[in-house]
């Protein structure tokens, strides 16, 4: 029998000379090495050492030994389009020989084999949103596209068509790749847009969503503008989200849909359960799907001239109605619609599948689905800022124990992002000079 193709004959199949060799932190960034096609015999052997410490919040000390990247070969590819001769691929860090149980790619790999326990596969569809700006000088930012936020511009057609070149050098780009990029539009807010590709297994959409952030940056950058998906770029426009979409399958089969279904769904006794173990847990979740301090000014609806934010501010879910935190637009999937820019597509998948595991095994009961607008006196009011998320999370058991037992992972995360809440809170703000200087 013929043995696999290895990464270097791959590579060099596809005339790439440099492979990026990538692995995510604890906020999806993905960190690499580019490493040439001569040398990717010894990358897929484990002699590609990084010091964890210094990529910053993996959860290594400086003192600790490397992290090893090894590849993961289903997800190279080559991306000829940033530059000629390129290819990445998408890494699973380890020490010791062992998966490093810090690496969000290694959490999300953990969180499917539970599901893969059960007999069960997620397929999952996500929704990249981003402004596109200018930075001047002194560092403020503008959008590259049209800056007249009383007109109406989601959708706008003249919008997609002044930002065509960029716009369809991504969309190519993803096609190339066989992502079936099936739309681009015009978001809500001036300058901002969203670029959809058809939904797969969960860890391919997690891979792609950090390639297509990857992508869109550097695409961007050969334009001359900065691409961003920080939640909340500018207080009076809409936010950047980043929805999910998730289906359960067995045996290739969707086990979401049920015509018995007496709620008006269209939905399985299993595919309530897992909505109601995702409401159960939504608070904690949040600290992954809105894991930034600048997440929460995207809440709820916005005020702004050029449209709401569609962000809930309640654990609801309801049929196909963009208001709740849990939108059921169809009987095969649902969409998580707090989700936002700043997520680490693996952790927020992960952590939406431990929850809903959670609903399944013990049989969570989400109630019937609110109406348009409606919540229940039930429904958790969700965490108004970084710290109430944090919170909410250490008193999630099942969430923490569900990042693994003998790590503490997600005590770790939890800790990283109440430092990233105080180094935020321990700044003084125009706003605090503004209010306070005279005050008194
Ligand atoms: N930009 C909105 C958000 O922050 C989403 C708008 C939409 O539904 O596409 O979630
Ligand atoms: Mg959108
Ligand atoms: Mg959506």
């Amino acid at each position: 029998t013929l043995s696999p193709p290895t990464l270097r004959e791959l590579a060099e199949a596809d005339g790439v000379r440099f492979i990026l060799a990538v692995f995510v932190d604890l906020n999806g960034k993905p960190c690499a090495k580019l490493v040439p096609t001569a040398a990717a015999d010894q990358l897929e052997a484990g002699a590609l050492g990084f010091a964890g410490f210094a990529a910053g919040l993996i959860g290594q000390q400086p003192q600790d030994p490397d992290l090893i990247a090894i590849p993961d070969l289903t997800s190279y590819v080559p991306i000829p389009f940033v530059k000629e001769g390129l290819g990445i691929v998408h890494c699973d860090p380890h020490v010791n020989g062992e998966p490093w149980p810090y690496a969000p790619r290694v959490i999300l790999k953990n969180a499917i084999s539970d599901l893969a326990r059960r007999n069960l596969q997620a397929k999952v569809g996500a929704e990249v949103e981003y402004f596109l700006v200018h930075r001047d000088d002194a560092g403020a930012i503008s959008t590259a596209d049209r800056r007249d936020d009383g007109a109406r511009t989601c959708y706008d057609a003249r919008g997609v068509t002044r930002m065509y070149d960029h716009l369809t050098a991504v969309s190519d780009a993803m096609n190339s790749l066989g992502w079936g990029n099936y739309a681009n539009d015009h978001e809500d807010a001036a300058g901002q847009f969203e670029q959809n590709f058809a939904y797969d297994d969960a860890l391919i959409t997690a891979d792609r969503v950090v390639t297509l952030r990857y992508l869109i940056s550097v695409l961007a950058e050969q334009r001359g503008m900065t691409a961003t998906f920080m939640p909340k770029p500018f207080a009076n426009r809409a936010g950047s989200g980043l929805h999910f979409h998730l289906s359960l399958w067995a045996d290739d089969a969707p086990v979401f849909p049920d015509d018995r279904d007496r709620r008006g769904l269209g939905l399985s006794p299993t595919a309530y359960a897992f909505i109601g173990g995702i409401l159960a847990h939504a608070s904690g979740l949040q600290a992954f799907l809105a894991p930034s301090v600048n997440s929460y000014k995207r809440r709820g609806a916005s005020t702004s001239a050029s449209g709401a934010t569609w962000s809930p501010k309640k654990a609801t879910y309801g049929g196909n109605d963009r208001t709740h935190f849990i939108r059921v637009p169809d009987e095969k999937r649902i969409e998580l619609r707090a989700g936002d820019g700043s997520a680490n597509p693996y952790l927020a998948i992960a952590a939406t599948i431990s929850a809903g595991l959670d609903g399944l095994d013990q049989a969570i009961d989400p109630g019937d689905p609110c109406g348009p607008g409606e919540s229940r006196a039930t429904s958790a009011v969700l965490p108004q800022t970084l710290l109430h998320a944090v919170e909410a999370l250490r008193r999630d058991r099942v969430l923490l124990d569900s990042f693994g037992i003998e790590h503490p992972v997600g005590e770790y995360f939890a800790q990283a992002k109440e430092d990233e809440f105080l180094t935020w809170h321990n700044t003084v703000t125009d706003w605090e000079i503004n209010s306070y200087l005279t005050a008194y």
